[in-house]
């Protein structure tokens, strides 16, 4: 079984939205639809795939805005992320209206929360629950340790890290989170994340100007 990732850039934020799938069984989730919902359900068709879920990294617009309209599209539960950011998934309709964005954001209600060391599947493929705040208070990242692969959401990017002047954010916190629950996932690991092109933790442990 071989796990595969198809990005779908969504929203004026630019953030990949996530379909892992498997390209035999064609089992599949969605990693936070954060609007553009009709060009993530093309990929999904253009794919074949059948989708399980919608699984939530954080509560930002550009992660979750248009998370409900696809689980009622697709008809799929929310799962994720960590209760902390019920708060900014309460508010995403305001959060569109400070950035000014208007259409199709609504606030978003997950089915289940995620806590640290839950295991999510699909197929036959397992990925790790963990807490990682900072950049919001309830993200979550999903570690697939077989594949070697992360999807960091906006922990970590490729020579950055996730903002932390939002509401709930924290710099120390999440320089705390990468250096005690990232890094030492392993420096081969290879990484997605939520805005821009992946990398792997040994290039970011090195060269990253925000991880000196
Ligand atoms: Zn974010
Ligand atoms: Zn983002």
């Amino acid at each position: 079984m071989t796990l595969a990732a198809e990005i779908v850039p969504v929203t004026p934020f630019q953030q990949n939205c996530c379909i892992f799938y498997d390209t035999e069984d064609k089992s599949a989730v969605v990693v936070d639809p954060g609007g553009d919902v009709e060009r993530i359900e093309e990929a999904v068709k253009r794919l074949g795939v059948a989708v399980e879920a919608i699984w939530i990294t954080h509560g930002h617009i550009d992660h979750a805005g248009g998370a409900m309209d696809l689980k009622e599209a697709l008809g799929v539960p929310i799962v994720g992320p960590h209760r902390a950011d019920a708060m900014l998934l309460d508010r995403l309709e305001d959060q569109a209206r400070m950035f000014g964005l208007t259409g199709a954001v609504r606030n978003c209600v997950p089915d289940r929360w995620l806590e640290e060391g839950e295991i999510l599947s699909f197929g036959t493929h397992r990925f790790e629950v963990i807490h990682a705040p900072g950049h919001a208070p309830g993200h979550v990242v999903f570690f697939n340790r077989d594949a070697q692969f992360l999807h960091a959401g906006d922990v970590l990017f490729s020579g950055s890290i996730g903002r932390t002047d939002l509401p709930g954010g924290d710099h120390a916190q999440l320089l705390d989170t990468i250096r005690r629950k990232i890094l030492p996932l392993g420096d081969e690991i290879g990484f997605i994340c939520g805005h821009g092109p992946g990398s792997r933790l040994g290039v970011e442990r090195r060269t990253n100007p925000f991880l000196r």
